[in-house]
C-alpha cells in the first residue's frame, strides 16, 4: 500500500472527525449536548420538502376531516401548551389514510405523521396526545439531525477505513458495528421521546398515563409483517411501561393534579 494512500485515509478520517465534534451543541429544551451539523432551519426545510413525497410513499393522506381536524386539534394542543412551543418548530399534523399499518413518526423540523390504523385504535383524546408528543419530542430532541450527522460520520470513517486497509471484510465489519451502534441509539431515543412526551401532554392537561394504555394497544396491534415506528426499532411495549411509571412518579411525586383530560 502506498504512503500516499494512507496519508489521504487519514485526512479523510480526521476530516470526518472534525466535522462531526465541531458540531457539538446544546439542545436548549434537554439540555443535551449534542452533534449536528445541520441548523434548525435546514432541518425546517428538510421535513417540508420531504413531507408530500412521505405521505404519497405511504398511501396518502386520509379523506376523513372529522379524523383530520381531531389530530390537527389535539396535535395543536400538545404543542401550544407546552415546551415545544418555545422551540420555534412550525408542527404540522397530518393523518395517513393507511388501515393497516399501526404507526406514528415524525420527519425533522416538526412534520408529523399517524395512519388511521393507529388512531383508529386509540379510545381517548388523551392516548392521542401521548402518541403526538412521543413524535413531538423526536422534533424538539433533534433525533433525526442528530442521526444523520452520525451517518455521515460513520460514511466517512468507513470510507477512510476502506482507503487505508483495502480489506473489504474489515470494511464490512466497520459498517456492521456502526449500524449496531445505531440501532442502540434509536433506542435511547425512544425512551427519551417518551419522557418528553409524558411532559408535553401533561403540560397540555392530558393525563399521561394514558401512553401506557398506547403501549398496551400497540402490544395488542403487534406481529405485523412491516415494521413501523412504533414496533421496530422500539424497547419492547413493557419495557416502555416501566419506564412511563417511573417518570410519572418522578414528575409527580405527590400524585397526578386532579382534572386532567384521559
Ligand atoms: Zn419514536
Amino acid at each position: 500500500m502506498g504512503k500516499l494512500q494512507l496519508i489521504i485515509a487519514l485526512l479523510v478520517a480526521a476530516f470526518s472527525l472534525f466535522s462531526y465534534f465541531g458540531s457539538s451543541t446544546v439542545n436548549p429544551i434537554t439540555g443535551e449536548k449534542q452533534y449536528i451539523g445541520m441548523t434548525p432551519k435546514e432541518e425546517i426545510a428538510m421535513g417540508l420538502q420531504s413531507a408530500p413525497q412521505m405521505a404519497a410513499q405511504m398511501g396518502g393522506i386520509t379523506n376523513d376531516p372529522r379524523a383530520r381536524q381531531l389530530v390537527a386539534a389535539v396535535g395543536a394542543k400538545v404543542v401550544a401548551q407546552s415546551v415545544a412551543a418555545k422551540s420555534g418548530y412550525p408542527f404540522k399534523f397530518h393523518v395517513l389514510a393507511d388501515p393497516r399499518t399501526v404507526n406514528a413518526f415524525a420527519l425533522p423540523g416538526g412534520q408529523i405523521f399517524i395512519t388511521m390504523a393507529l388512531l383508529s385504535r386509540l379510545e381517548t383524546e388523551g392516548q392521542l396526545a401521548g402518541v403526538l408528543g412521543h413524535e413531538v419530542g423526536h422534533v424538539i430532541a433533534r433525533h433525526s439531525a442528530e442521526r444523520i450527522a452520525k451517518d455521515n460520520l460513520t460514511q466517512g470513517l468507513t470510507g477512510a477505513f476502506a482507503m487505508g486497509s483495502g480489506s473489504m471484510s474489515a470494511t464490512q465489519i466497520a459498517q456492521a458495528v456502526a449500524q449496531f451502534q445505531m440501532m442502540s441509539y434509536g433506542r435511547d431515543d425512544e425512551l427519551e421521546s417518551d419522557r418528553l412526551g409524558l411532559q408535553l401532554m401533561a403540560e397540555a392537561g392530558y393525563d399521561p398515563r394514558a401512553l401506557i394504555r398506547v403501549m398496551q394497544i400497540l402490544e395488542r396491534a403487534g406481529g405485523g409483517s412491516r415494521v413501523p415506528e412504533w414496533q421496530s426499532s422500539h424497547p419492547i411495549p413493557a419495557n416502555r411501561i416501566a419506564q412511563i411509571n417511573q417518570t410519572i412518579a418522578k414528575a409527580f411525586p405527590n400524585g397526578l393534579p386532579p382534572g386532567l383530560t384521559p
